[in-house]
């Protein structure tokens, strides 16, 4: 197989680093970093203007078009600096992937162009405090359906940058008997602010300036609308987000050791 980008491709990854080097190189990155619970919005509106957001979304939406490959490329080169930081693209950019394929099409046309204008931000509420290996059996968090939306609660931990997100791609219970142990689950676009919704960011070592949030729901109000994808089929609609992003892993793993093997190289040089 042959893993070699094309001249398109090589021509992106060479415009990103240049763009890198010259908007957020590895003294600023750190900088950013020092401040613990200071979310980098100017960087975010760094990455707005250059279009990354839009990056992976279709083009009729205001999106860049391009495919997983070409976020990969943007990844890894982000991550050479920014390491963690590089979640700031990535966590709203995968969201939109799922809004983008299972939303309603009004609510599609709504947020992905706000999505690939970088004018809106979501973030990943899915990891509740009993376990996120065992998603399913853990999950806690309910919703129940009332006229004209949902109203859940329940808690969620570890959601990167909520605190800063105007929605929570969030996953909830919707029945105790479902017929196969990944059914019963529905994903929602919890609007933030809302009623009952409160987030707080947990101190950590690394990725310190995106924060880490643990939310609280205390029967949220959340329309039909923002209902993702068919209720009870949650899992398999967060999947589209949760594949890209466990490649994204990797792209940034990659970016963090293309950054160590250049200094080290640069130290031996010394
Ligand atoms: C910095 C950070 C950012 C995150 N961002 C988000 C986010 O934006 N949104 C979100 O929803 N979640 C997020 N997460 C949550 C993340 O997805 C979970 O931490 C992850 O799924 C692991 O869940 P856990 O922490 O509950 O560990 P656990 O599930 O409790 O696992 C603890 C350890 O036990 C091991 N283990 C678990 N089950 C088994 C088993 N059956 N057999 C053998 N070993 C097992 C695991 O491998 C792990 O080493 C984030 C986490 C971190 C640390």
């Amino acid at each position: 197989m042959d893993f070699s980008l094309t001249p398109e491709q090589e021509l992106f990854a060479k415009t990103v680093r240049s763009w890198v080097d010259k908007e957020c190189p590895k003294n600023v990155a750190r900088d950013i970093e020092m401040q613990e619970f200071e979310y980098p919005f100017e960087l975010w509106d760094k990455m707005s203007a250059a279009g990354f957001h839009a990056i992976g979304l279709p083009e009729d939406l205001g999106g860049a078009g391009g495919d997983v490959l070409t976020q990969m490329i943007l990844t890894r080169e982000l991550a050479r600096s920014l390491a963690g930081l590089t979640w700031i693209f990535g966590i709203s950019s995968f969201c939109a992937k799922s809004i983008n394929a299972f939303a309603r099409q009004d609510v599609r046309e709504e947020l992905i162009p706000s999505l690939a204008a970088g004018d809106v931000r979501v973030a990943i509420s899915v990891t509740e405090p009993s376990g996120g290996t065992d998603l399913m059996g853990a999950m806690r968090t309910r919703a129940v359906e009332v006229p004209g939306g949902w109203r859940i609660s329940g808690q969620k931990i570890w959601s990167t940058a909520a605190h800063v997100s105007d929605y929570l791609f969030l996953m909830a219970r919707t029945s105790d008997s479902p017929d196969k142990p990944a059914h019963g689950v529905t994903l929602f676009l919890v609007p933030n602010p809302s009623e009952g919704l409160e987030t707080r960011q947990i101190p950590k070592l690394g990725m310190r300036a995106v924060g880490s949030c643990e939310v609280f729901l205390d029967d949220v109000f959340v329309p039909d609308r923002y209902v993702v994808g068919e209720p009870g089929m949650g899992f398999y609609r967060m999947l589209s987000t949760l594949n890209n992003e466990r490649i994204m892993v990797a792209a940034l793993c990659t970016g963090i050791l293309d950054a160590v093997l250049e200094d080290a190289v640069e130290h031996l040089n010394e």
